[in-house]
């Protein structure tokens, strides 16, 4: 078992996309890779009860964050950026795993179609702007890669336009990992099966009408290109400074406990320290206590 979390190093290892021998076509949407031994009983109720746990760690981790912001003036920060298909589970991820963080220090952005003003400017412009400051945690629900995925797809662009992006991805994001910022790029990879099953109930349950944009049918018919067009992202933009982790999510329960394994895994390759007081804990809880004597309590 290779897969197995208890051999390997991390969940990290085991979801990086290789640029080298990477095919997304290979990557099983229904797999749960990196499972420990404890969940082989039953992986979904596992996975499940580890959630809140993840979560409460997570939670103490952004503290650290904020407070080295905040005390050491440390320019870290951490975003997380999440792609997928149409009904992917971006939205439910961020609800699962995001929400276990405190809010205060959580900024969400989503990127749909560009503005006009945002259209008159690079296609990272916008991009830039929505970048996480010191000791926030950034979600990217859809991104850059869009301007390589729909705009290719759709050839919203000249084909030399977007085909020059990729560099201009990796550079960029290279430049956001050396200015301070951890930087992990989840796909959220489901099947075609999944996708009609996800848009099958967004039909039937009124309560998902409001989700359902019949403009996802068409993408829809567009999937082969789609698949390529994410599996030449991958490809071209997994570096060093920021590589690409696919995570299946044909299964929800798998997704979430995936990306907040692979978030806290990063969070604790920081090792982040709660700061040291910036004042005299000695004299503040002797002033403490006078003031206590003065007032009675
Ligand atoms: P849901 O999955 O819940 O439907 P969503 O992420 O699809 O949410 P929408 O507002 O429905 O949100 O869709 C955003 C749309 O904007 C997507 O179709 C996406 O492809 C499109 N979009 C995002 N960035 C760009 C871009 N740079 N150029 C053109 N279209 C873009
Ligand atoms: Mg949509």
């Amino acid at each position: 078992m290779g897969d197995d979390l208890d051999m390997a190093r991390s969940l990290a290892d085991l979801l990086r996309f290789d640029p080298a021998t990477g095919d997304l076509a290979a990557i099983d949407p229904r797999g749960t890779p990196g499972l420990p031994k404890a969940a082989r009983e039953d992986p979904k109720v596992w996975a499940r009860a580890q959630l809140p746990i993840l979560g409460g760690e997570l939670f103490a981790e952004q503290e650290k964050l904020v407070a080295a912001a905040k005390t050491a003036g440390s320019r870290q920060r951490v975003l997380l950026l999440i792609q997928a298909m149409d009904c992917g589970g971006k939205d439910g991820t961020i609800k699962h795993v995001v929400g276990e963080f405190n809010p205060q220090g959580v900024q969400i952005v989503a990127f749909g179609k560009p503005t006009e003003e945002e259209l008159a400017h690079d296609f990272l412009w916008r991009i830039e702007k929505a970048l996480p400051g010191p000791g926030q945690v950034g979600v990217f629900n859809r991104s850059h890669y869009e301007d390589v995925l729909t705009v290719r797809v759709n050839s919203l662009v000249p084909a030399r336009t977007w085909r020059a992006r990729y560099n201009k991805i990796n550079k960029f994001e290279a430049a956001v990992v050396g200015s301070g910022c951890e930087l992990i790029k989840v796909m959220l990879h489901i099947s075609y099966a999944e996708q009609r099953g996800r848009l099958s109930d967004r039909l039937q349950d009124p309560t998902k009408y409001w989700k359902y944009n019949p403009s996802d049918l068409d993408e829809r018919r567009k999937w082969p290109a789609y698949q390529d067009a994410y599996n030449d992202a991958l490809v071209k933009c997994s570096t060093d400074a920021a590589p690409w982790y696919v995570v299946p999510a044909d299964r929800k329960w798998y997704r979430d406990w995936a990306v907040a394994t692979l978030l806290l895994e990063r969070f604790r390759a920081l090792g982040l320290a709660y700061p040291p007081p910036d004042f005299d804990l000695d004299v503040e809880r002797e002033r403490l206590a006078q003031e206590a004597k003065v007032n009675g309590t």
